[in-house]
């Protein structure tokens, strides 16, 4: 794997902070970016679209991608099991590309530890709990249950945060949209003198 091309981006945020819709468009920004699509076992949401959001998988086939060590990375978050798939990530890297990854903070650093300086790791910190409530149950994709469990990691999630790279106050979307955006032009002009795409 080349790990001296491409720059990774892996925003991360407690369960409802709104990363998704930040990372879809600071990608229209800029269409040369692009997404890491994760496999995961989580059932499909209504919406969702599968080999764009996910590739959604019967653990079945995420425990075999595992064993055949198909994911760079794993976790198992509010019960479901999420992986970046290897191969096409490395296709990305070797293209120069700049890939955006949505991953939870333990995938995130584990990452960090794999690419070091090619991987900038964005943490959004809701303005206050009760924000991120609100967005959780707006968004009706969960369960009183699930939204109960999501929340319970939200502390775990705020104080792995302290070792990321970056940690933006996600109050209003567009002003995120904009703060994320420059961090990775500035990431990418302290880059090498290949010019990241
Ligand atoms: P959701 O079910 O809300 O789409 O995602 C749940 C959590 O899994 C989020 O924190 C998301 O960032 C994380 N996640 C999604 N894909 C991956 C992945 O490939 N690896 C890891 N480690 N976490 C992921």
């Amino acid at each position: 794997m080349n790990k001296e091309n491409g720059l990774l981006v892996v925003v991360s945020s407690p369960s409802g902070g709104g990363k998704t819709t930040i990372i879809k468009q600071v990608i229209k920004l800029h269409p040369e970016y692009c997404y890491s699509i994760s496999m995961t076992t989580r059932k499909m949401r209504p919406g969702e679209v599968n080999g764009r959001d996910y590739i959604f998988v019967s653990e079945k086939e995420f425990l075999n991608a595992v064993e055949h060590e198909n994911l760079i990375e794993y976790e198992k978050v509010h019960g479901c099991y999420y992986g970046t798939p290897l191969n096409k990530l490395i296709e990305l890297l070797d293209q120069n590309k700049v890939v955006f990854l949505d991953l939870d903070v333990y995938g995130a650093l584990r990452l960090k530890k794999k690419f070091a300086d090619r991987a900038v790791l964005i943490f959004l910190k809701p303005p206050d709990e009760k924000a991120l409530v609100e967005r959780l149950v707006k968004r009706s994709t969960e369960t009183d249950e699930q939204i109960k469990k999501r929340l319970q990691r939200m502390p775990e999630e705020i104080k792995l945060a302290e070792r990321f790279d970056h940690i933006i106050i996600n109050n209003e979307l567009e002003e995120t949209v904009l703060k994320v955006n420059k961090l990775v032009e500035q990431e990418k002009s302290k880059l090498s003198f290949l010019e990241v795409k």
